[in-house]
């Protein structure tokens, strides 16, 4: 039964956020269908149509590709992992990017074990996305300080940029699907971060003051099985 209503609440927003992708893809859809068809009639497509065409195909592709993070097309496979090492993983892979941006990341982790359940593309997706949040609030640098806390019931992740912040008003749409502050932002990151931290049982919230920063905090279930195992071995 429970099943059952888990699938049900799943094709609903599977739904949604279908007639979203539609509604998304179709405006480049349109332009390119447009210019194709002014060359079709006048042959008068100029260097700056087709470079307007190469942007909405790519925006396309950009929509479809963070769609496909949440497509799971092998069946998703939870190892055992430590939070720490994955977030090491995301940084050394961002941190050129950071460079690039006058931005340095701060981490500070607790000596305890960090281990979870995790779905290890997946959570990386997500660390990713929020690092690349963080490092677009940041136009002109700063210090991103990334925090991990491992406690026998919960891990606890923040993420603290020096950024623009949210107004307080624009705070309960961030997360909805397609909404962007961004010229060019998709408006898919939190939502899809969401939705993976949720398949991980884990909840992911978020505190901003405007020209201040902000700060993305997820609790996941920590892994208890071998520490008590040691535990009782010893
Ligand atoms: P995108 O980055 O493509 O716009 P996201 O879902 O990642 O989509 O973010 C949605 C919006 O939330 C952003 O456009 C931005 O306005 C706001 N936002 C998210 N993270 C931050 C942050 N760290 N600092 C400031 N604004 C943020
Ligand atoms: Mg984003």
């Amino acid at each position: 039964m429970e099943e059952l209503l888990r699938r049900s609440e799943k094709l609903t927003t599977v739904g949604q956020l279908a007639a979203g992708v539609a509604h998304e893809i179709r405006n480049p859809l349109t332009t390119l269908r447009g210019f194709l068809q002014l060359q079709q009639e006048s042959k008068k497509l100029t260097l700056t149509h087709v470079s307007l065409m190469l942007s909405e195909l790519d925006r396309i592709n950009l929509i479809v590709g963070e769609f496909l993070i949440l497509a799971k097309p092998q069946a998703t496979r939870f190892v055992t992992k430590d939070v720490r090492d994955v977030l090491q993983d995301v940084i050394a892979l961002m941190n050129s990017e950071a460079i690039l941006h006058n931005i340095e990341f701060r981490v500070s982790f607790t000596d305890d074990s960090c281990r979870i359940s995790c779905e290890e593309n997946q959570l990386k997706q997500v660390f990713i996305n929020l690092l690349k949040n963080a490092i677009e609030a940041m136009p002109s640098g700063g210090f991103i300080h990334i925090h991990i806390t491992c406690r026998r019931e919960h891990i606890s992740i923040s993420i603290t940029d020096e950024g623009e912040g949210i107004p307080d008003e624009i705070i309960p749409n961030i997360g909805d699907p397609f909404f962007t502050g961004k010229e060019t932002g998709t408006g898919l990151g939190i939502m899809v971060s969401q939705r993976i931290i949720n398949s991980h049982k884990g909840t992911m919230d978020i505190k901003s003051q405007v020209n201040v920063g902000t700060t993305v905090n997820i609790m996941l279930p920590a892994l208890k099985e071998s520490g008590e195992r040691e535990r009782l071995e010893a």
